[in-house]
């Protein structure tokens, strides 16, 4: 099957070919055409299973189609993906970085993680970004410091979230969520399912497609 079957875009079926993919893993197949179509998503993968681009292929092409910034402004957040480590944003963000180098209307990816400084980051917030990487602590300082503000998140992707769970991240990520808009679209991806992981995507997601690999 190809990447096209699934509703991707030319540019983005260029940009999954640029990237080496020639064929959608399963969980691709499963995940983006119910991601296109605006669905909240269960995804039972691990790493390597192919998930970062499952998500960040369809994520991309939604953004394209979306309004951007208003005349003058700055780029409002649209997507935010959480992830539990600093390797992870970093891996995650440069994927979706490489793949956004292939669209039209270039979008802005803000990576941002803790156990660094925060200074640069700030900085590198300035004029606004499209999607933001991050992990769950050192977001919500960024928040603090009015360095970024979550009003227009439309798109909401926990990666690992077992592993968020495990790391303690619990009341971060629930102090995040009480910051977006209630009107959004949910994608949950976990290796594993124990019962507070479990609770946490019932709590989050509305009818979910799920997507097991
Ligand atoms: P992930 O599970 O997202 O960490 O991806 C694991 C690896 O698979 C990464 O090195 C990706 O570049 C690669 N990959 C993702 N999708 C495909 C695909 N459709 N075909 C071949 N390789 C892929």
């Amino acid at each position: 099957m190809p990447f096209a079957s699934l509703g991707l875009s030319p540019a983005l079926v260029h940009a999954a070919e640029k990237a080496g993919f020639v064929a959608p893993t399963p969980i691709q197949a499963g995940a983006i055409p119910a991601i296109l179509q605006g669905a909240d998503l269960l995804g039972a993968a691990q790493t390597g299973s192919g998930k970062t681009a499952a998500f960040a292929l369809p994520l991309l092409q939604q953004l394209q189609l979306s309004a951007t910034q208003g005349p003058g402004g700055p780029r409002r957040v649209r997507a935010l993906v959480l992830v539990p480590t600093r390797e992870l944003a970093a891996q995650v963000g440069e994927v979706l970085r490489s793949l956004a180098q292939h669209l039209q209307q270039p979008l802005k990816v803000a990576i941002v993680f803790g156990g660094v400084s925060i200074n640069p980051q700030m900085l590198g917030l300035r004029g606004g970004a499209d999607i933001v990487v991050a992990t769950p602590g050192r977001l919500l300082d960024l928040v603090d410091h009015n360095a970024l503000r979550l009003s227009a998140v439309a798109h909401l992707v926990l990666d690992e979230a077992d592993r968020l769970l495990d790391l303690g991240f619990a009341e971060e990520l629930q102090r995040v969520l009480a910051l977006l808009p209630a009107q959004r679209q949910n994608l949950f991806f976990s290796a594993t399912f124990p019962a507070a992981v479990q609770a946490l995507a019932d709590g989050l997601l509305k009818n979910p497609v799920r997507v097991e690999v």
